[in-house]
């Protein structure tokens, strides 16, 4: 017989609606939800005890196992996803960065290799960091055979894997025909380079530098160039880490013109402001340096209103740990301290406390921005993102009335400082459910190394043949001269 799970007493919190009601997993699978649903023999019966049951948290933008400088982030997969399930967070979306000339297929069997001892599902964006016809044919082959439907451009860091205009321009092209969604990191890599290097001249070397060097408008002009570029070709685009106002503008602006724009924000950007690269302890300034930089409080206001209004569509965390002594790299110099910090551990639980307890979001929107969301934007709803049958049976029992407070002590990541570090929050996970195994439970942690499967995600097809005829009938080559 099949191993049984029954989450009994609970309220079943949807994107679109919240029931009282048991929920009955078997091998995996959500079987049953219904008001008192009988256990089968053996069955293993987890009290819910009147507390919320929700889709597992998927968060869509993290980097285990991160290869840096001959050296790794402080985050395996497995460690990482491990983090995820403590937090309520069951599904990861992993970014594939092939180094520019690096074959795709090549850095794909990598990563996929690393991933392989996840404790949690887990799906890949694959970075385009250069072009030339290999890669055209690597994104087929990554689309219609490796289950990729999403492509990643780094519009920062030049002089390593930054993508020009040429290779966002191909890769686009190429991604609307393949029927996969391109995202981007939106800086503009230039000015950041000039304005880095402008203040290291100047002697300003400190961690108090970096939001000096990539200012709002350096990201609101690559988030509009980023929009403006798909606009062209025809394509949809998902903008990762919005981080202020005037990128978020943007993004409404050409969504409110009919223009398919999606956007990703951080539970960081959404809670921490820049007075913290001013924090008088060097390590504990340098630990928030990731780009986009934590930005001036007010645009907080803007991003919980971009998400309320359904202009921004996902919370995520950038997780990217890395540990003192790899901050330390940059000790002389700012634009040396590798740029990431963690979260994934802290992101359900920050976003419901800012976000929920302030009331700007009820839980049913609360379950949108950090599970169905994700899912539907990738492809992978009703898989994941809905607690529904036949859905995968991942599930969070979420105590709304539980309270901790946030340290990087009892941090299940290995990362040096927690940026969420004395953040009281209130609204926990008590017990997660992946793959219809208890992976957590009151503080319990069961993660199981490799238990996390790779999650293939098909592309595309409805939108994108409606986007491609579009793009047909505004090809330049559809014009016809009038003599
Ligand atoms: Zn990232």
């Amino acid at each position: 017989m099949p191993a049984s799970l029954i989450i009994k007493g609970g309220t079943v919190v949807n994107a679109d609606a919240s029931v009282r009601a048991d929920v009955l997993c078997e091998s995996g699978t959500i079987r049953a939800i219904g008001p008192d649903l009988a256990a089968p023999a053996g069955c293993e019966v987890v009290d819910a005890g009147g507390a919320l049951v929700m889709p597992g948290g998927i968060d869509t933008h993290t980097h285990m196992e991160l290869p840096f400088m001959g050296t790794v982030t402080m985050d395996d997969f497995f460690t990482g996803t491990a983090a995820g399930l403590s937090g309520g967070t069951t599904s990861i979306l992993d970014f594939v960065i092939p180094n520019p000339k690096q074959p795709l297929m090549e850095a794909f069997q990598n990563w996929s290799g690393w991933a392989e001892k996840s404790a949690a599902d887990y799906g890949f964006h694959v970075a385009v960091t250069w072009w030339d016809e290999s890669v055209h044919e690597d994104m087929g082959l990554l689309v219609n055979d490796h289950g990729v439907n999403s492509f990643k451009h780094f519009m920062a860091y030049k002089n390593a894997i930054m993508a020009d205009d040429e290779v966002l321009v191909n890769s686009f092209a190429r991604a609307l025909e393949l029927g996969a969604l391109p995202t981007v990191h939106a800086e503009n890599g230039e000015l950041v380079f000039q304005l880095q290097n402008k203040l290291v001249a100047m002697g300003l070397t400190g961690p108090e530098q970096h939001p000096a060097s990539r200012p709002p408008a350096v990201e609101a002009e690559a988030t509009n160039r980023a929009i403006r570029l798909a606009e062209v070709i025809g394509c949809p685009i998902y903008i990762v880490h919005v981080s202020n106002a005037e990128s978020l503008q943007a993004i409404m602006r050409a969504r409110g013109a009919g223009q398919r724009v999606f956007g990703e924000v951080l539970a960081g950007h959404l809670t921490i402001d820049d007075s913290v690269y001013r924090h008088p302890d060097w390590r504990i300034a340098a630990a928030h340096v990731m780009s986009p930089p934590f930005r001036e409080r007010h645009h907080q206001d803007a991003l919980w209103a971009g998400l309320q209004a359904g202009h921004l569509h996902t919370t995520a965390t950038d997780h990217c740990a890395f540990c003192d002594e790899q901050k330390a790299m940059g000790a002389d110099n700012f634009a040396k301290i590798p740029n990431g910090c963690a979260g994934i551990e802290d992101r359900m639980a920050v976003v419901w406390d800012a976000g929920v307890n302030s009331g700007r979001l009820t839980p049913n929107e609360f379950v949108r921005v950090t599970s169905t969301n994700a899912a539907q934007i990738f492809n992978l709803y009703p898989r994941k993102g809905a607690i529904a049958v036949g859905s995968d049976a991942d599930l969070v029992v979420w105590d709304a009335s539980a309270r901790k407070t946030i340290t990087t002590a009892t941090s299940v990541s290995k990362v040096g400082y927690n940026v969420f570090e004395g953040r009281k929050v209130q609204g926990l996970p008590v017990v997660t459910v992946a793959a219809g195994k208890v992976a957590f439970s009151h503080g319990d942690l069961r993660a199981v190394r490799g238990a996390g499967r790779y999650l293939k995600r098909p592309p595309f097809s409805p939108m994108f043949d409606a986007l491609k005829r579009q793009a047909a009938l505004h090809a330049p080559s559809a014009v016809t001269r009038v003599r």
